[in-house]
């Protein structure tokens, strides 16, 4: 197995880290240094409706991170990016991933410029090796975009003296809700748009699984029974046998 040694994980939202690689992450033998980058802190969403301002719920959200940030030994790094609940839009984009970037490719320009300054800092002073990302599986918009402002540094080939590992990770609740073919399709579309090929890398999460469904209720706000359910499937269904659950990640070529 790889050692990511160093790795910065880029999380669209607060919670996004901890549901999509949770187990991976709580792996200390595969890690360094962990530091988590959150993008779209400022929100206004919780799972349950809650009526409370802009401040309180990005607040209470922020802390739910901080919770799980010291559950798992990481560093957290917040951008001040207002999320789409924040923001009044849409939150998932029916069109193609191309198109759905239109409206937002001043943002894109920004976000790409500060994480290429954040990695350029962390290869030179913590010998960054790994960032993680994630594919925008479910169309989620701020997914979209984080994705976007990231694979604008491979295509404009900045980052390959900086780091040793891309490797990019399944969205998860929302890769839940696909086929594993249908899931195959969506990644195979992203490599194309990346001009990239790439390998799998499936991460044995079995004795881990209850700390993750454990850790993912540190985000009270966010996390739902249901959320909890699509996730322990997803798990199962990438694992060869009963008894067994697996993260998979894409490691680009
Ligand atoms: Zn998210």
């Amino acid at each position: 197995m790889i050692s990511f040694g160093t790795s910065l994980i880029i999380s669209p939202h607060f919670d996004d880290a901890c549901y999509s690689i949770g187990g991976t992450l709580i792996r200390d033998k595969y890690f360094d240094e962990k530091i988590i980058l959150t993008i779209f802190t400022k929100s206004r969403y919780t799972a349950y409706n809650i009526n409370l301002d802009e401040d309180i719920i990005s607040q209470l959200r922020e802390q739910e991170d901080i919770d799980f940030c010291k559950a798992i030994g990481a560093v957290q790094i917040c951008l001040d990016y207002p999320d789409a609940s924040s923001r009044n839009d849409e939150i998932f984009c029916n069109k193609h991933i191309n198109e759905c970037i239109v409206p937002y490719i001043e943002i894109i320009d920004s976000i790409s410029r500060v994480l290429y300054e954040i990695i350029h800092f962390l290869a030179n002073n913590r010998d960054l090796k790994t960032i993680f990302v994630p594919l925008a599986v479910g169309n989620h918009i701020d997914h979209i975009i984080a994705y976007y402002s990231f694979i604008r540094l491979i295509k404009e080939n900045k980052l390959s003296k900086m780091i040793k590992y891309v490797i990019f990770y399944e969205d998860l609740p929302y890769a839940s809700n696909y086929d594993l073919n249908g899931l195959d399709f969506i990644i195979r579309e992203r490599m194309d748009l990346l001009r990239r090929n790439v390998e799998s890398l499936i991460i044995d999460i079995s004795d881990m699984i209850d700390k993750k469904l454990k850790l993912m209720r540190l985000y009270k706000t966010q996390t739902t029974d249901e959320i909890l359910n699509e996730i322990y499937y997803h798990a199962k269904r990438l694992a060869m046998s009963e008894g067994q659950f697996m993260e998979r990640l894409w490691l680009v070529a």
